[in-house]
């Protein structure tokens, strides 16, 4: 049955979005990326209104007062980010399930929301080290948003358990392979 919401969180630097992008990329599954909106600045290769919907402080908060978001949340110290109502329904409405890359207490929120027309799945750092290792490697943080993000990984961690599925992201092919199946379970 299409229709049906997929939320995938993990810490910073778990391989979540490339895990999420080798999924829809392969085409297996029915479904499509809900695009956040955001008041946080691009990274390089990010395109507005594929990554997120790059929106600046005020347009932000006019979509709060204009009721647009399903669920929003200040994940870091003034960035907000949010699935917007109008996303979740359009891909619904075409006949499609929805994914969602959202954080922690977005998730709880919208599994409590959509009940048992949703999943919801943590991916999970082999260890605090090791992601650390991965957040350096990737190089698109400076060292203190770097420290920023481990700390938090640990305080997302803990939400781990509110999650119906967990995969742990120590070789990549296996977590994809891992996901995909929950998922396909889980539409089919
Ligand atoms: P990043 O800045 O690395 O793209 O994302 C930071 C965090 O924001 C990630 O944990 C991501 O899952 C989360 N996030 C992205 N979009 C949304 C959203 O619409 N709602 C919530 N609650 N979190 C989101």
């Amino acid at each position: 049955m299409a229709g049906k919401i997929i939320i995938i969180s993990a810490p910073s630097g778990c391989g979540k979005s490339t895990i999420i992008n080798a999924i829809l990329a392969e085409g297996k599954i029915d479904m499509q990326f809900s695009v956040s909106a955001t008041n946080r600045v691009p990274r390089s290769g990010e395109t507005h209104g594929v990554n997120y919907y790059f929106l600046s402080d005020d347009e932000f908060r006019k979509a709060i007062a204009e009721d647009a978001f399903v669920e929003y949340e200040e994940v870091y110290q003034g960035r907000f980010y949010g699935t917007l109502k109008s996303e979740v329904q359009r891909i619904c409405d075409a006949g499609h399930n929805v994914v969602l890359d959202i954080d922690v207490k977005g998730g709880v929120n919208v599994k409590r929301l959509y009940g048992d027309n949703a999943l919801s799945i943590f991916i999970m750092p082999p260890s605090i080290e090791e992601l650390r290792r991965r957040l350096e490697g990737r190089a698109t943080d400076a060292p203190e948003v770097i420290d920023e993000r481990v700390g938090k990984a640990e305080y997302e961690i803990s939400f781990a358990k509110d999650y119906d599925c967990q995969v742990i992201n120590d070789d990549l092919a296996t977590a994809i392979d891992e996901t995909r199946r929950i998922i396909s379970d889980f539409v089919n």
